[in-house]
């Protein structure tokens, strides 16, 4: 499984990888929210302000064509 978070306002990519809740278990990254704080809580691009409740997060089973 891979997971993808966007910035919910411009679409930035902010992380992309092996799904979080599972790297969670493999003891690499806290969570979704530890990966906005690495960004300030900020887009980086447009300023928006980051929380799981604005960015886009989607988890894939396998990626198959990313457009
Ligand atoms: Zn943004």
């Amino acid at each position: 499984m891979s997971e993808k978070i966007n910035c919910g306002e411009c679409e930035m990519l902010l992380y992309y990888g092996e799904e979080i809740s599972r790297r969670l278990y493999m003891r690499a990254i806290p969570d979704e929210a530890a990966v906005l704080a690495a960004y300030g809580d900020k887009c980086p691009r447009c300023g928006a302000a980051l929380s799981t409740d604005t960015v886009k997060v989607q988890v894939k089973r396998r990626a198959t064509h990313e457009s």
